[in-house]
């Protein structure tokens, strides 16, 4: 059996910046300190901050007066910052800067008189969190068929835009077919989607043309981007499944499989991965390594993170 592990892979600019700013959070400002929401979709790097005292919460009142609250790479409403300033916490933001220029358009298309279509899952964080910019102005859509159900003040003035971690495949074929709708549809689609997203996608498709019989997926059950590869590739017919850890790998997964290919999620910290190879090498596998695209992004750190020197 030969593996092929494919670059890039795993953490994206966004997660490395998320991550950062819970460490040096840590390290920085007396404990304990609170994190809204999961920092990034990943069990085990959600896990290894509860180890080091992290509060994660749902909602603001979970966080006393006075407390330090981060907030997730996905970004939250106008509503929760509010909140956040009603309830005398002190924030720092680790919303990624990509999802923040998605909100910058909504209200760049809102001041502009357009009604916006989100095309994205209503129950994702960031959708949550980019809805609550203009809750009046944005319906989301989810699948080609909920298009039908459209309906908005002036035609003319649609903006279509998306979640950033969306399937590159299928969010084109649900903004053609709100173009067929209407056809005036103003679209930047294809910048939403984050180039983590996009370039992960494309790495798959790479793999799949090198003829891999099985695609394994490191990354959590809630991770959007992580899900995505896995349906490109069942949407090209090849067998796949997302995992944690190696310790999900069923063995039967790996019978009569000659080429196996192995990425993870732009979440998924990449000692995992590593631990899925040494299971592979452990059963034989030998390893080819495959570059599809150079990767050199990164985000500076938020300003709150320099400004907020006593928090508590
Ligand atoms: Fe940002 Fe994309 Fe990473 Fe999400 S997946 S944190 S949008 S770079």
């Amino acid at each position: 059996m030969k593996v092929i592990l494919v670059r890039p892979r795993g953490f994206c600019a966004g997660v490395v910046r998320a991550i950062d700013i819970v460490d040096i959070a840590l390290q920085k400002f007396p404990h304990p300190i609170y994190v809204r929401k999961e920092i990034v979709h990943n069990r085990a790097v959600v896990e290894n901050f509860k180890r080091q005292g992290v509060i994660f919460i749902d909602n603001l009142q979970e966080a006393p007066e006075g407390s330090l609250v981060i907030f997730s790479a996905h970004g939250v409403s106008p509503a929760v910052r509010q909140e956040a300033k009603e309830r005398n916490v002190h924030v720092i933001d680790a919303t990624c800067p990509l999802v923040t220029k998605v909100h910058l358009e909504v209200h760049k298309y809102v001041r502009d008189g357009y009604s916006i279509i989100l095309i994205g899952h209503r129950e994702h964080d960031e959708v949550e969190g980019t809805t609550g910019e203009a809750p009046d102005k944005i319906q989301v859509v989810g699948s080609v068929e909920e298009v039908v159900n459209l309906e908005v003040p002036d035609p003319k003035k649609v903006v279509c835009l998306t979640q950033t971690t969306l399937s590159v495949d299928e969010t084109r074929d649900i903004a053609q077919a709100i173009k067929k709708r209407f056809p005036d549809l103003v679209s930047p689609t294809k910048d939403d989607i984050c180039y983590a997203t996009q370039n992960r996608q494309d790495a798959v498709k790479e793999m799949i043309k090198a003829g891999i019989d099985l695609l394994l997926v490191v990354g959590s059950r809630n991770s959007s981007n992580s899900i995505r590869l896995c349906e490109v590739a069942r949407a090209q017919g090849v067998a796949s499944h997302l995992i944690d850890n190696a310790s999900e790998i069923q063995p039967q997964w790996l019978e009569n499989v000659d080429k196996v290919g192995l990425t993870a999620g732009a979440s998924a910290p990449d000692y995992l991965v590593e631990e899925v190879v040494r299971y592979l090498q452990n059963r034989g596998a030998t390893m080819e390594e495959l570059e599809v695209i150079k990767e050199d992004v990164s985000f500076a750190l938020p300003r709150e993170l320099l400004a907020v020197t006593s928090p508590v």
